[in-house]
């Protein structure tokens, strides 16, 4: 009600076009005007919240173009000083007299207390007369709060109470949670921070309870149809590990035995195995599909990328090759008459081992015997592709699901591991090979990047090859892209006119990024130019150099993962971060880098500074978005996981009627 077309617009610039919609568009926070504190009780540090009037507004020009606002605001207790950057127009939003609500934490300036950027608003008389805690929702050009929250009242008062609740009731009062209306209600107007707690409380674990369902259901799926037990004889690992060139590790082995054992059951593996970059993970797969081959079962492996799968066949064949095991290697731009003769491979069980793409899981590609299912980088694998490898499992004709073996480079901290794999056990690869030497990290400022080039330069002479990664992340943007060759040409026909450059961006065709990339594998390149697509697997020993421009824009993981393409080799190799700018945490995770090699302390460390949302933006793609649970609420992960367990105990397919509600969500949140 009251929702016209051109609100409506608006609305929806906010992400609600729907009643629903309006329903779960949470305050952004809440001003609590019983935490309130006059002016000239501020301390130092503190989060507040003050209501005063403006004294004075100021616009003060700064080098580069840049303005500073600094207003005066006064409560009667006392005054306090609140400044904002670049937001020139705030001198006419912020007029002397007016009355404002500033919320932020209290800082000092020449010891007096300033707040820095606060948040703000206009002061409302009206919800101050009628409530204590008043929402703030985020805003958008032409709806102001006022009118925003009028809406936002109307709505939930009327269609809070008209929302089915898809919990069932007695699970619900069983776990004290409150009823949807009430929790709805209370998000958005709370009577006190009590019941703003509680709603809080059972709006997450909503979310966390779908989400546990969701990835438990996938482990159903995949381990609905009984799998093909694979036994691995004692001797016959023996034989492989004695061909090896190196002794495992305790934890390789130790993950290996984990793998096996669940391997020899007829339910199918369903397995995470993870492990920072060089840790050693292809030889553990290999082992696995060593034992799946030898038991007379075919194994494949799967990755992202022709690259990637390129590369996994020359380390898996060097591994496997002196067991006379057949290996062969299948990606979209394998020849179209190899292809068919691998195919027919294939379904006559001749080839034991497969490595490629998603040519693998191509309608036509048939398997004898497929038992093992190897993926490499699983995030980039969706639900339906899952579904298709699941599907090319057989036995002897029999339909049966693959052991799934799945590996991911990306560290995630244990804290976060349950929330984010319910659907898989974990192995955890948490030792390095020995001998492994350390990628010396530097942090250099933009005025010193000229080092950094000799530097270069040096390590080339030497006959070493280096990466150059630009800080051009949205990989679909034209401007980007039209960037990244600019700069290319600058590096290229100024810097370094006589060394063999190739350039890598989002906007090239696979062929070209492949053909590229292959130029560099092959030594004909000295220098690598790439934006953030550079793949996180690519293998070239003999690249000692990384630099990364922009060094600051980069998330702590994902600079890791750059840094992990170099100290592959034999010689000693080196990262060198170039930050155009040290503001905020950007220092914080520059020095964290230079500190230490290891991907799992600088995954806490990332978690910490970003909180979890961040942290998993762009990367954890497959996970449908929280909108108020945090994925580091262990308490409550561990109580949705319990009921989403007991849930599936009772009612597998979710088909009695009192869950209808809930299966429809459970598609809607997935
Ligand atoms: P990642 O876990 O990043 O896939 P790889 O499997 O590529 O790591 O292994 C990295 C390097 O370490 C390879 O060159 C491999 O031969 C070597 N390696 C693996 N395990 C051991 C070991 N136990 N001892 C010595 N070197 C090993
Ligand atoms: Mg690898």
């Amino acid at each position: 009600k009251g929702v016209g077309p051109k609100i409506a617009q608006k609305l929806e610039k906010l992400g609600a076009e729907t009643v629903y919609d309006l329903l779960y568009l949470f305050p952004r926070r809440y001003d609590d005007y019983t935490l309130m504190k006059p002016i000239n009780r501020l301390n130092y540090g503190e989060q507040v919240t003050v209501i005063g009037t403006i004294w004075q507004t100021r616009a003060k020009r700064l080098k580069g173009n840049k303005t500073l606002i600094q207003a005066v605001i006064n409560d009667g207790t006392g005054s306090i000083q609140a400044t904002w950057f670049n937001q020139p127009w705030l001198t006419k939003q912020l007029p002397a007299g007016m009355q404002i609500v500033l919320s932020g934490k209290v800082d000092q300036f020449l010891g007096r207390p300033v707040f820095n950027s606060p948040e703000w608003e206009p002061l409302e008389l009206e919800p101050l007369r009628t409530r204590r805690i008043v929402p703030v929702y985020p805003l958008t050009e032409g709806l102001g709060s006022g009118r925003l929250r009028e809406i936002m009242g109307t709505t939930a008062s009327y269609w809070s109470l008209r929302v089915p609740d898809a919990l069932p009731e007695p699970m619900r009062r069983r776990l004290k949670l409150y009823p949807l209306s009430q929790a709805l209600k209370q998000i958005h107007f709370p009577d006190n921070q009590q019941t703003l707690h509680e709603a809080r409380k059972r709006l997450s674990f909503d979310e966390l309870f779908l989400l546990q369902l969701g990835m438990q259901s996938q482990r159903r799926q995949w381990q609905s149809r009984s799998a093909a037990p694979i036994v691995a004889e004692r001797d016959q690992l023996n034989q492989f590990y004695d061909l090896l060139p190196y002794t495992l590790t305790g934890a390789q082995d130790r993950v290996i035995q984990e793998i096996l054992n669940d391997m020899s059951a007829d339910v199918p593996l369903n397995r995470l195995l993870q492990g920072d970059v060089g840790a050693g993970k292809t030889v553990v797969a290999a082992v696995a599909m060593f034992a799946a081959a030898r038991s007379g079962a075919q194994a494949a492996l799967m990755a992202p990328t022709e690259i990637l799968a390129e590369q996994h066949y020359r380390g898996l064949s060097a591994l496997l090759a002196p067991t006379g095991l057949e290996l062969a290697l299948l990606t979209g731009s394998t020849p179209a008459a190899e292809k068919s003769a691998i195919y027919e491979r294939l379904a006559a069980g001749t080839i034991q081992i497969i490595i490629g793409t998603h040519a693998l899981i191509q309608e036509s590609v048939e398997y004898s015997n497929l038992a093992l299912a190897v993926i490499d980088e699983q995030h980039r694998f969706g639900v339906e592709q899952r579904g298709a490898l699941r599907d090319k499992g057989n036995r002897d004709g029999d339909q049966t699901n693959p052991h799934l073996l799945v590996m991911s480079a990306t560290p995630i901290p244990r804290t976060l591991a349950l929330s984010l794999y319910g659907d898989l056990d974990l192995s955890i690869l948490d030792e390095m090979p020995p001998g492994r030497q350390e990628i010396k990290t530097r942090w250099l400022r933009a005025s010193e990047r000229e080092r950094a080039y000799n530097f270069i330069r040096r390590q080339v002479e030497e006959g070493r090859q280096a990466y150059l990664i630009f800080p051009l992340v949205e990989e679909s943007d034209k401007i980007d892209a039209k960037a990244a060759v600019a700069e290319y040409d600058i590096l290229k026909n100024e810097v370094f006119p006589d060394l063999k450059m190739g350039l890598v961006h989002g906007r090239l065709k696979s062929e070209q990024k492949e053909a590229v990339m292959r130029g560099f594998y092959a030594g004909e390149l000295d220098i690598l130019v790439a934006t953030s697509v550079i793949e996180v697997g690519v293998d070239v020993p003999n690249s000692t150099v990384m630099i990364i421009e922009g060094a600051n824009r980069f998330g702590l993981a994902q600079l890791h993962q750059f840094r992990g393409r170099v100290g592959r080799g034999e010689h000693q190799s080196y990262c060198v971060l170039i930050a155009d700018d040290s503001t905020g945490d950007a220092e914080k995770r520059l020095t964290a880098l230079e500190e230490t090699n290891d991907g799992f302390l600088l995954a806490e460390k990332d978690l910490e500074l970003r909180g979890p949302g961040e942290f998993f933006g762009r990367r954890q793609s497959g996970l449908p978005e929280l909108r108020m649970a945090s994925l580091l609420d262990l308490p409550l992960l561990k109580l949705s996981q319990k009921e989403a367990t007991n849930l599936f105990a009772k009612d597998p397919a979710l088909s009695l009627p009192e869950h209808e509600l809930l299966r429809e969500q459970l598609s809607l949140f997935w």
